[in-house]
């Protein structure tokens, strides 16, 4: 069956749409007519080829919410009518160390990705969230809660879980003194989430006009970085930073605000990597740099139930299909409030 998608087909040509196919149903699989799609910074990145990964054509969207309206005659855990989230994975090896321990994002043969991925089935594209439908296996499906505005719960699957994911594995607790790195789609939900968990909440901005946004989000205190009295005055004050920002940049400022044992991570994937870091304060203050890449189905679950409890979703602008390229543009240069989604039933699908 082909749907409409917005799909990419170079790395410079604007976002237009086409039909894809989807692969038939499989026993385990799950159709979903989407609803609702986030707009990801990575989906800019892979559209214009930033990673040098892209394969074209190439339909972008990992933060999917959408109906159950079809299941495979082995789907145990969904029925049509159901309202579902997926993500950034769509399969993975299953047998690895990391998918037998539910850290499927870490598969030692690399997850399928829900665009730009091959299909085990059709040995042909994933093709993402952008479009119609999709077709998931249930094991890689989620379920959302039910008393949160769905359009605000796409960019959960995403950005929600990259920023929870290192939250809970690095143990951040009620109390923490907790850095977030850039107020986009990915820090607006790290202020969130970490302040939910108790955390004390330091902003780092290059966007000022954001401070106030950032204190109704959460935010304890908000430092402009390019500031420098601003910066010295928040050394040695911070237990964990997440880096949010999408462009190569100094780590040094950041790594001076963490006490001694104090971690880094970074969830941002610039096309240029970041300079490198001065060595003598990593050593004497026993610093840390870790990475983190999104998280696991069952963080997913987890990250969703949480903010079904605590009622979080995303700030979001809402856009229909057909201003993909604007919201791109904006992404681009830092105006976002605070994440994009695609309304996929208000978008006209004219090619
Ligand atoms: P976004 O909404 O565009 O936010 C990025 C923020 O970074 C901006 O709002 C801006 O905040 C700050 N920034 C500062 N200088 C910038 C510059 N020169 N260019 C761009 N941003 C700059 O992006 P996002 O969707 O949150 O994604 C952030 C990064 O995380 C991307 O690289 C994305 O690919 C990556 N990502 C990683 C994972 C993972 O698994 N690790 C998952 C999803 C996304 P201020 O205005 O406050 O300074
Ligand atoms: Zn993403
Ligand atoms: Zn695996």
């Amino acid at each position: 069956m082909k749907i409409n998608a917005l799909v990419a087909h170079t790395a410079t040509s604007p976002l237009s749409t086409d039909q894809i196919a989807l692969r038939p149903l499989q026993q385990q699989d799950v159709t979903i007519e989407v609803l609702y799609c986030g707009v990801c910074h990575s989906d800019l990145h892979m559209a214009r080829n930033e990673w040098a990964v892209s394969r074209y054509p190439l339909v972008p969207g990992h933060e999917i919410v959408g109906r159950v309206i079809d299941v495979g005659n082995q789907v145990s855990r969904f029925a049509p009518g159901d309202i579902v989230g997926v993500g950034v994975m769509v399969d993975a090896c299953r047998e690895c160390h990391f998918c037998q321990n539910q850290a499927e994002q870490y598969c030692e043969e690399g997850f399928t990705p829900t665009y730009n991925g091959i299909d085990k089935y059709t040995g042909e594209s994933t093709w993402g969230g952008y479009a119609q439908q999709v077709i998931v296996d249930q094991d890689f499906v989620v379920s959302v809660p039910d008393n949160l505005p769905l359009a605000g719960v796409a960019p959960l699957l995403c950005a929600g879980v990259t920023v929870w994911s290192p939250l809970r594995h690095f143990g951040v607790k009620a109390g923490d003194k907790v850095g977030v790195v850039g107020l986009g789609g990915l820090g607006h939900m790290a202020v969130k989430l970490a302040s939910a968990l108790g955390a004390e909440v330091t902003l780092f901005t290059t966007s000022p006009q954001k401070g106030v946004d950032a204190k109704r989000l959460g935010a304890k205190q908000v430092v402009v970085s390019h500031d420098a009295e601003q910066m010295a005055a928040c050394q040695t004050s911070l237990d964990l930073i997440i880096d949010c920002v999408a462009a190569s940049h100094d780590l040094d400022p950041y790594l001076a605000t963490l006490k001694t044992n104090g971690r880094l991570v970074l969830v941002g994937i610039p096309e240029s990597p970041h300079t490198s870091p001065a060595i003598t304060p990593m050593v004497f203050r026993r610093l840390s740099i870790s990475g983190s890449s999104i998280g696991s189905i069952k963080e997913t679950q987890e990250m969703l139930d949480f903010c079904g409890q605590h009622g979080i979703t995303s700030d979001i602008e809402l856009l229909s299909g057909e201003n993909i390229e604007t919201a791109f543009t904006r992404m681009l240069n830092g105006d976002v409030k605070y994440r994009f989604v695609i309304d996929i039933h208000a978008t006209r699908w004219s090619r």
